[in-house]
């Protein structure tokens, strides 16, 4: 079979969009597709402090690689890298140092923020005293709220304007239906388009919004980002994998099933924008980080087990 853009052998199908490409015209759709979200969607500005959050796996370093590219046309534009550390054994270390040599070669500065040293605990430390507490919430319920505040604070702190995320369309088609699951109606609507802006947060960004994760992970591939086999050893209590498997088997049957979810989850958010529009930010009374009630999330979910 040929390429669609030139006379090459296709190197791969597109199922959703009935495409084959090259290798070479593969790397090239990809990256207009990530440039295309960020015109499109006015993600970042000629003068961003961009700061890359990035875990260390395939999709964070692939919107760090391709970004950072784009934006090296842009003079005034300054990068460089986060990683938050959660503090998992086995698992944070080796992305960590691979982070920090990526950065080196594309000569982007690189800092390490650690949920020990912000929190006094580490992740396996809270999983376990929530565990002793009897507490229902899943590993995955402490981390992203304390990960969360953890970047904003980081961003804050380094004067960035925009954060950049390597969410990519899979991620987001599965919050949608966590959400949904969850009947957390403010979160379809706030978490919903590439760039979320909320008072007291510097504005997030996620250029590989519509990019499928099998793209994300052959692009990874062909630049030899090496491809992790430990995961993080509580992701398989998480919902998100049930869902996760769940939705690859309805792409495999009905190809573009996760696209359309994602822009399904898009109209709603845009026909919700009335009701949502008057929320008043509050600054956490323990903390100082942005909240909707007196106490940050990440504040009161450390306070239920008394470690603040
Ligand atoms: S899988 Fe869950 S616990 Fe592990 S790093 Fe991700 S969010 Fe944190
Ligand atoms: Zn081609
Ligand atoms: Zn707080």
């Amino acid at each position: 079979m040929k390429c669609n853009y030139c006379n090459n052998e296709s190197f791969y199908t597109r199922h959703y969009a009935g495409e084959n490409v090259c290798k070479y015209h593969f790397v090239q759709t990809l990256v207009d597709k990530v440039k295309n979200t960020i015109v499109k969607n006015k993600l970042l500005n000629w003068d961003d402090k961009i700061m890359f959050a990035v875990s260390g796996g395939k999709d964070s370093l692939t919107a760090l690689h391709i970004v950072s590219q784009i934006e090296r046309d842009f003079p005034d534009v300054k990068m460089f890298a986060v990683t938050i550390d959660e503090g998992i054994t086995g698992y944070t270390e080796k992305r960590i140092e691979h982070t920090r040599y990526i950065c080196e070669k594309i000569g982007i500065e690189y800092n390490v923020f650690n949920y020990k040293e912000y929190y006094g605990y580490k992740l396996e430390d809270i999983v376990k005293l929530a565990k002793e507490k009897g507490s229902k919430l899943e590993p995955c319920s402490y981390c992203g709220v304390l990960r969360r505040k953890l970047l904003n604070i980081a961003a804050k702190k380094l004067g960035a304007t925009k954060v950049v995320t390597g969410h990519n369309l899979d991620d987001e088609a599965q919050t949608f239906i966590m959400n949904l699951l969850r009947g957390d109606i403010e979160r379809i609507y706030r978490g919903f388009g590439p760039i979320e802006l909320k008072e007291g947060f510097v504005p997030r960004v996620k250029p590989l919004r519509y990019v499928y994760e099998e793209e994300i992970m052959i692009y990874a591939y062909t630049n030899n980002f090496p491809l992790f086999e430990t995961e993080c050893r509580f992701v398989s209590l998480s919902m998100r994998d049930s869902i996760r498997k769940y939705l690859n088997d309805l792409e495999r049957a009905h190809p573009g099933a996760k696209y359309m979810l994602v822009t399904t989850a898009e109209k709603i958010a845009r026909s919700m924008e009335l009701s949502f529009k008057a929320e008043k930010i509050k600054y956490c009374i323990s903390c100082g980080e942005p909240t909707s009630q007196d106490l940050c999330r990440a504040c009161r979910l450390l306070e239920d087990l008394k470690i603040i």
